[in-house]
C-alpha cells in the first residue's frame, strides 16, 4: 500500500490542488490527485460525502474518479499536500507566474541561479527545453529574439524555426503547465462548434471551442489558467468551461484555416442563401425553387455554387466531392490524391446546391433515385474549364462527384522535348528512343489516377507537327490539345472505342491515341492498326509494365501478335513529393528500411543513408507534402523480349529479361526518389505497397 501511496503523490497535479483550499480539503477529507482523459480523479476516505465533493469538485470536468483510500493513508495525503502547497500570497504570484509562461520572453539563457529556481515552482520552458537536452542555448537565444520580433511566444517560436517538434512542444508545455494538451484530431471541429464563441473573442483570447454536450464546453487555450476568460465564456455561451492546452501555433494555424478571407465569403453567401429561403412564404415546390434558379442566375444560389467552383480551381484540386451525412451535405475537394473537407452545407439549402449543379449540366433535376451523368464548362480568368458530374443515389440522397478537367493546353509549343515530372533523364531517353519507331503500340499502366493519360499526352505533344495526323479517341476528353482531332467515346449512340478507330482508320491517320484498352474488340483493332503502319498510344489498367504484357494475351490477342506490334509499355505512379520548406533529414530504421527492401545488404546500407520525412509548414497546408511525381517503369521491348511474349512466358520471366537489360521497377524508381529526398518511405508503402518477393 505504501507504493500506491507514494504514486499517488507523485500523480498529484500541482495546478490542480492550488485551485483548492488547504482548509476545505482537510475538512471534507479528500485530495484531488489529477485529471485525465476527461476524467478528475479524487482521494478520498471511507467516511467522506462523495455527494458533497461532487458538486464542489465537478465545474467543468467531465466526470469524477473517486480513489477509495483508509483513513491514515487520506492524513498521510493530506500532510503532504501541505508541504507543497503554497501560502495564499505566494499562490497569487504563482497564479500569474503560469498566465505569462508561454509569453514570457525574458528568459535568461544562461543556467539559472539555485536561489530563483527554489523560489519558483514552476521552470521556464527555455530552461526544460536546455535541461532535456532538445534545444541548445543558441537556439534559445535566436528563438528569444526571432519571437520578439514576430511577437509569438518562445516554445511556438522554437517549433517554427524547427528545433523542437510539435509534440516536444505539446509535451513540455504540459509537463510545465499540467494542464492536458488538444491534439490534431479534436482540432477537426465542426463549423457550429467553432460558431458558439464569436470570432473576435476567439482572436482576442486565443481559444478555441473544441466540443460540447450542451452543458459543458471543452475549450483549447493558449493560456489555460486564465481565469477572467473562462468567465466570460460562461457568460456568453451559459456552459461551463474545461480548459485544455493548445499551443500558440496551433492556435495560429487553426485561424488562418477557419477564418481565411475565401471562407469568409463562402459563410457569407451562405448566410445570404439562408436569408433569402427565409424570406419565402411557406414550402416551396422543386419546380418553384428551379424556376427561382433558372431566373435568376446570378442569384446567390448560383453564386455559392460558383465559389465551389472557382475555389476548387484556385486551390488546384482534382474533384469536388458533394455528398450527404446525417445532418447536412458536405462539400470535399480531392488534391494531390486525398480529400479534404472545405465546407458544410446548410441543410434548408442543400436542394437548391444540387438543383443547380443538375441545371448547369442539363440532368433531368426531377430525378434522384437514378444515376445521372453530365458535364458543363465555365470560363474563368480567362481560360475554359471542363467538368464531368455524375449523380448517385445514396441511402435516399444524392452523392454528386464533379471532376474537373484541365484547360485546352495547346500542343504547338515550341519546345518539343518530353516533360514528365519525376521522369530521370535515362527515363525520358528511353521514351524518346521507344517513339521513334513510326508504327507498333505504345502503352501505359496503372491504377485509375496515376497520370497514365497525362504521359500520353505529353508524348503527343513531342510527335505533333504539321506532317502528321493525330487522333484521339477518349472517354471523356480529359485534356483539350490544339491541332488534333479529338473525339470522344459514347456508348450509348454506340461509339465505342473499337467502332470509333473503324472509323478514324478509314481517315488516313497517323498517329491514334485511344484512352484506354479495356475489351479485345478494342485491342484487336489496335492491333490490326499498328500492324498496318499506325503509331497506336493508349492505357491499360495493370500494376506492372510485364503484367501489362501477359494481360493483352489474357484479354485474347495471339502472342506472336503482341510479340510484334508492341514498341513499349510505361508503367507508372504518384507519389506526393516532400515539401521541400520544411522535410526533416534523419536516418531509417531497420523497420522502415525492411518495408521497400528485401535484401539484408541493402538494408544495412539504407539505414547509413540520410534521407528524408515529412514535417508540415505553412508553404505546405501543414501537410509536409507539395505536389506530386511519377515513378516510372519503362519496358523498352527488346528482341530478347520479343521472343520471351512469342513463346508465351511468364510476366515473371519477362520481368527478369527487362530488369536484365536495365529496366529499373516502380519500386527501384521510388526507391530513387526517396534517396534524392523528393519523397517518403510512406508515401513508398501507400502507393507500391510493402516490398515483397
Ligand atoms: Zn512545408
Amino acid at each position: 500500500m505504501k507504493n500506491v501511496l507514494n504514486k499517488l503523490k507523485e500523480s498529484i497535479n500541482k495546478d490542480l490542488i492550488l485551485k483548492f483550499d488547504t482548509d476545505l480539503l482537510e475538512q471534507m477529507k479528500f485530495v484531488p490527485i489529477n485529471i485525465k482523459d476527461n476524467f478528475i480523479y479524487i482521494a478520498i476516505n471511507p467516511f467522506a460525502n462523495k455527494e458533497d465533493i461532487t458538486s464542489l469538485v465537478k465545474n467543468g470536468y467531465a466526470d469524477i474518479r473517486f480513489i477509495q483510500l483508509s483513513e491514515d493513508e487520506i492524513e498521510d495525503l493530506l500532510e503532504y499536500v501541505n508541504t507543497i502547497h503554497p501560502s495564499k500570497d505566494e499562490e497569487k504570484s504563482v497564479t500569474t507566474d503560469i498566465i505569462d509562461e508561454e509569453n514570457n520572453i525574458k528568459i535568461v539563457p544562461s543556467p539559472p541561479k539555485a536561489a530563483e529556481d527554489f523560489e519558483q515552482p514552476k521552470k521556464k520552458i527555455g530552461e526544460i527545453l536546455i535541461e532535456e537536452g532538445l534545444i541548445t542555448e543558441e537556439q534559445l537565444i535566436q528563438a528569444l529574439a526571432e519571437g520578439r520580433r514576430m511577437d509569438t511566444p518562445l516554445g511556438s517560436t522554437l517549433h517554427k524555426l524547427g528545433f523542437i517538434t510539435l509534440k516536444q512542444l505539446r509535451e513540455t508545455l504540459q509537463q510545465q503547465q499540467g494542464y492536458e494538451t488538444v491534439n490534431a484530431d479534436q482540432l477537426k471541429i465542426q463549423d457550429k462548434v467553432v460558431n458558439i464563441l464569436p470570432e473576435d473573442f476567439i482572436k482576442a483570447n486565443k481559444v478555441i471551442p473544441i466540443s460540447t454536450d450542451g452543458r459543458n464546453l471543452v475549450v483549447g487555450m493558449v493560456k489555460p489558467n486564465d481565469k477572467k476568460v473562462l468567465k466570460d465564456i460562461v457568460y456568453l455561451t451559459g456552459q461551463s468551461p474545461r480548459a485544455m492546452l493548445i499551443t500558440h501555433f496551433e492556435f495560429q494555424n487553426f485561424i488562418n484555416l477557419v477564418y481565411s478571407h475565401s471562407k469568409k465569403e463562402t459563410k457569407e453567401i451562405i448566410q445570404q442563401i439562408e436569408d433569402e429561403v427565409l424570406e419565402i412564404d411557406g414550402e416551396e415546390t422543386l419546380w418553384e425553387q428551379v424556376e427561382r434558379e433558372l431566373q435568376d442566375s446570378t442569384g446567390s444560389v448560383a453564386k455559392f455554387v460558383n465559389k465551389i467552383i472557382t475555389d476548387a480551381i484556385e486551390n488546384k484540386v482534382s474533384d469536388i466531392h458533394i455528398e450527404p451525412r446525417l445532418e447536412n451535405y458536405v462539400v470535399r475537394y480531392r488534391k494531390d490524391g486525398l480529400l479534404k473537407q472545405v465546407i458544410d452545407i446548410p441543410s434548408r439549402v442543400e436542394q437548391s446546391v444540387l438543383t443547380r449543379f443538375k441545371v448547369l449540366s442539363r440532368m433531368n433535376i426531377a430525378e434522384h433515385r437514378r444515376p445521372q451523368d453530365g458535364t458543363f464548362s465555365i470560363k474563368y480568368k480567362g481560360s475554359s474549364y471542363d467538368f464531368r458530374i455524375n449523380t448517385l443515389p445514396v441511402s435516399g440522397k444524392e452523392k454528386v462527384v464533379i471532376r474537373i478537367l484541365a484547360p485546352a493546353v495547346s500542343l504547338n509549343a515550341a519546345d518539343r522535348s518530353i516533360k514528365l515530372i519525376g521522369a530521370t533523364e535515362e527515363d525520358i531517353e528511353k521514351i524518346t528512343k521507344m517513339i521513334t519507331c513510326p508504327n507498333g503500340i505504345i502503352l501505359t499502366s496503372g491504377p485509375t489516377g496515376s497520370g497514365k493519360t497525362t504521359t500520353l499526352y505529353s508524348v503527343l505533344k513531342t510527335l505533333n507537327n504539321e506532317e502528321v495526323n493525330i487522333t484521339t479517341i477518349e472517354d471523356p476528353v480529359e485534356i483539350k490539345l490544339e491541332g488534333i482531332n479529338q473525339s470522344q467515346v459514347n456508348v450509348k449512340a454506340g461509339i465505342t472505342f473499337a467502332s470509333c478507330m473503324r472509323s478514324i482508320l478509314r481517315q488516313d491517320p497517323d498517329i491514334i491515341l485511344v484512352g484506354e484498352i479495356r475489351d479485345y474488340e478494342t485491342l484487336e483493332v489496335a492491333i490490326s492498326a499498328a500492324l498496318t503502319g499506325h503509331l497506336v498510344l493508349s492505357t491499360v489498367h495493370t500494376n506492372s509494365a510485364s503484367a501489362t504484357v501477359t494481360r493483352l494475351i489474357e484479354m485474347g490477342a495471339k502472342d506472336y501478335l503482341v510479340s510484334s506490334t508492341l514498341s513499349g509499355v510505361i508503367a507508372q505512379r504518384l507519389v506526393r513529393r516532400l515539401c521541400d520548406d520544411c522535410k526533416e533529414e534523419y536516418y531509417p530504421s531497420y523497420e522502415e528500411a525492411k518495408k521497400i527492401l528485401l535484401d539484408e545488404n541493402e538494408i544495412q546500407k539504407f539505414m547509413k543513408t540520410k534521407i528524408y520525412r515529412k514535417k508540415g509548414c505553412s508553404n505546405c497546408d501543414f501537410k509536409g507534402y507539395q505536389g506530386r511525381l511519377g515513378v516510372y517503369e519503362i519496358m523498352q521491348i527488346s528482341k530478347e523480349i520479343k521472343k520471351l511474349i512469342a513463346v508465351g512466358a511468364h510476366d515473371i520471366e519477362i520481368e527478369e529479361a527487362a530488369v536484365a537489360c536495365g529496366m529499373k521497377t516502380l519500386n527501384q524508381a521510388c526507391l530513387g526518389h526517396i534517396l534524392k529526398g523528393f519523397t517518403t518511405i510512406d508515401e513508398f508503402v501507400r502507393v507500391l505497397g510493402i516490398a515483397s518477393e
